[in-house]
């Protein structure tokens, strides 16, 4: 049997375990000891689903190939725009894997769409019975990805909260018309931060977890740090590869590169895991945004979140403080966990922290990073969309200006994919912008730019302003536990 141990030593479980508890007691976060390597030739003649279901089956254990399969075709099929889940397409000499295509348009469909059968998953191989509960405050995206994941899955339910004011017209909208016999959704009054405090607060209160466990349900998060929503990601790097090779643009064995626009550090993350486990690949291009904290991090191996906070256009990436990086620092210092232990501490308490020589080292070799500011990322949408008639959103653009940079900079002669984390339609009103256009409010946007530019709004955003609204609810943030109860009565 395989382990996965916390990165700040305090913990060594089963994959079951880790999926389930999310975050490790001492507030590690669960890492494979050891990395499987898979067969490429193996995975060559395989489609979309059968390398996640490899994948996934390689890194945690104890899932059969048979189970892992059936987890991924309920998880994905039917629900993707395309068969191939996650496309790669051409736009000039750089190549494109598209992770939007999910049933929210956002990449985080493409981990939440498993999360939450790994989880029921887990817990039945943990030999438990309740029902799993997922709670959870977002400012946008992730909340929407995890109503679409958790959607009448059975013995699951999900609450999510959003800022009365702190979403857009669209997001708004899509959490409003969810639908699912499982799901609640309630505004919050106030922003992200009451939101999130609120459902922090129902979490830290042991007497939420006495009663959750009376009722007979275990409350869960469905966050980016826990290793359900690493692994699937691992996936489509393998996929991406796959597809170059099949298409002849790569000769099996020739290392490429990967641009991946980042915020917590899972997605680029995951494409480390992937070289752990065999996939050839040259440099990962950590892409930031004007919150800049990585690009200096890779750069100097100091990594000080001391610094203003800017709200940009690319909203998912507006992060201080990357929590997925602990598992890097975690592999790279030889799983040192009492060094973790201390960085992170001492994070925390000043704010800063230096990395040990050994993973400068590493990040200087595999990683390069760069950043890119609204003015660069609308330059890019417009520039590509002229000269390449491909239409970025404002976190792929983030990527697409980088990856400008690393060539200019720092080029190693390799093909390079750039990952597309949302549909333009996402971030109509910026992507209009960029095109010079002044946006019209809410839905109108996405018709203006659809109009524009000929690129198809999909499905499931156009479906949303015929839905009705089915969540009215809004509560003061100190109500949010009464909510919870009364939720999953
Ligand atoms: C979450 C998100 C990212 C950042 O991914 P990380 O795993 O947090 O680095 C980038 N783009 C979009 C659209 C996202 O939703």
């Amino acid at each position: 049997m395989k382990f996965y141990q916390s990165t700040r030593g305090g913990a060594r479980v089963a994959a079951c375990e880790a999926i389930l508890e999310g975050i490790a007691p001492d507030g590690g976060l669960y890492t494979p000891e050891e990395f499987p390597r898979l067969d490429m030739e193996k995975l060559r003649e395989m489609d979309a689903l059968e390398i996640s279901t490899q994948v996934l089956a390689a890194l945690l254990d104890g899932f059969s190939e048979a189970e892992m399969a059936r987890i991924v075709r309920e998880g994905y099929a039917g629900k993707f725009e395309t068969e191939d889940l996650t496309p790669v397409v051409k736009a000039g000499d750089v190549h494109v894997l598209e992770l939007f295509r999910g049933p929210t348009s956002a990449f985080k469909d493409v981990a939440l769409s498993l999360l939450p059968r790994l989880m029921t998953a887990s817990r039945d191989k943990a030999g438990a019975r309740e029902e799993i509960a997922v709670l959870t405050a977002t400012s946008g995206d992730t909340g929407k990805a995890a109503l679409e994941g958790f959607c009448d899955v059975p013995d699951t339910r999900i609450v999510v909260f959003y800022p009365e004011d702190g979403v857009s017209d669209v997001q708004k909208a899509q959490m409003r018309t969810q639908r699912g016999q499982n799901v609640r959704v309630c505004a919050v009054r106030g922003n992200f931060d009451d939101a999130q405090t609120g459902v922090k607060a129902v979490f830290a209160d042991d007497r939420a977890h006495g009663w959750a466990a009376r009722e007979n349900t275990r409350l869960s998060s469905a966050n980016s740090i826990n290793l359900g929503r690493l692994a699937p990601q691992v996936a489509y790097y393998f996929k991406s590869y796959l597809d170059l090779a099949r298409r002849g643009e790569i000769a099996m064995g020739e290392a490429v590169n990967f641009v991946v626009p980042t915020g917590n550090f899972g997605d680029i993350l995951a494409g480390d895991f992937a070289r752990r486990m065999g996939l050839p690949v040259a440099r990962l291009v950590c892409a930031s945004n004007a919150n800049n904290v990585l690009t200096d991090f890779i750069r100097t191996g100091v990594y000080d979140r001391r610094r203003a906070f800017h709200k940009t256009a690319s909203p998912s990436m507006d992060i201080l403080v990357s929590s997925n990086l602990e598992r890097y620092l975690y592999l790279e210092s030889g799983r040192d966990a009492a060094l973790v232990a201390r960085l992170m501490r001492e994070l925390t308490e000043k704010g800063v922290y230096t990395a040990p020589e050994s993973v400068r080292k590493a990040l200087a070799e595999r990683f390069w990073a760069g950043c890119a500011d609204d003015a660069a990322a609308f330059e890019a949408i417009a520039r590509v969309w002229r000269e390449c008639g491909y239409l970025l959103d404002t976190h792929t653009a983030v990527a697409w200006a980088v990856c400008e940079q690393f060539r200019r900079e720092a080029d190693n002669g390799k093909k390079t994919v750039v990952l597309a984390t949302a549909s333009p339609y996402k971030f109509a009103a910026s992507v209009l912008t960029a095109l010079g256009r002044a946006p019209a409010p809410g839905f109108a946007a996405l018709d203006e730019l659809n109009a524009l530019t000929g690129v198809s709004v999909p499905k499931n955003l156009a479906a949303i302003r015929d839905l009705p609204a089915l969540h009215t609810d809004v509560v003061d943030k100190a109500d949010i536990l009464s909510y919870v109860k009364e939720a999953l009565r």
